[in-house]
């Protein structure tokens, strides 16, 4: 493959700061509806492994949205500009040893499917947290919901912008469980990745 980042051959490499930070970098991609518990069990994986000694950076839509992103709309051709800026982003941590973990709605699959490619398939992996539509409007977290269907806000996922689920992702959570429960899969899933061996 051509190498379009040649200044890399300058730094320390990937590999080396890996050993640095005692860790194997990638992106834990969660997707699904608002409310569905992404930022969550983000927060709470993100403090258990810290705790053991693993070097995190969580991302999520509100982050950026109010600084990298803030000249895009929820269009979805905005969407995917989004999400490009983002795996373009989460592209490079990587390369900085970092592991990521990204709780982008990141509603349909050409769009998580842009995120893969830019990322490269073997650092990216796809956590689908399965909340059905209901149970998130019923959380409704943000008042969200209650505005979209009151026709406040246009283009709301789920309401009348679609939510393509994933076909085969890396490891789907339903959070019918606990916070505590629907986190442990995921520490699970991650500590069988981003461990140097
Ligand atoms: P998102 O980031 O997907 O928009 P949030 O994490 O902001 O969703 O909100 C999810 C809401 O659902 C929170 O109020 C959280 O307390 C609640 N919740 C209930 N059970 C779970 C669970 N098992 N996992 C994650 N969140 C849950």
């Amino acid at each position: 493959m051509e190498n379009i980042y040649p200044v890399y051959d300058q730094l320390i490499s990937r590999a080396e700061k890996e050993q640095f930070l005692n860790q194997k970098a990638c992106v834990f991609w969660l997707t699904g509806l608002s409310g569905s518990g992404k930022t969550t069990i983000a927060k709470h994986v993100e403090r258990v492994l810290f705790n053991k000694g693993f070097f995190i950076q969580t991302i999520d839509g509100d982050n950026v949205r109010s600084g990298l992103c803030n000249n895009l709309s929820f269009s979805l051709e905005d969407r995917k500009e989004n999400i490009r800026r983002i795996a373009e982003l989460t592209a490079l941590n990587i390369r900085q040893g970092i592991i990521c973990i990204n709780t982008f709605v990141s509603p349909t699959k050409a769009i998580r499917e842009m995120a893969k490619e830019i990322i490269g398939e073997k650092d990216y992996f796809e956590i689908f947290i399965n909340t059905p539509l209901e149970a998130c409007e019923k959380r409704d977290v943000k008042g969200l919901y209650k505005k979209a269907r009151a026709g406040e806000i246009k283009g709301f996922t789920g309401i009348d912008s679609p939510f393509e689920k994933p076909d085969r992702p890396s490891l789907t959570i339903s959070t019918e469980s606990s916070i505590q429960e629907s986190a442990s899969q995921l520490i699970n899933f991650m500590m069988s990745k981003v461990v140097l061996t």
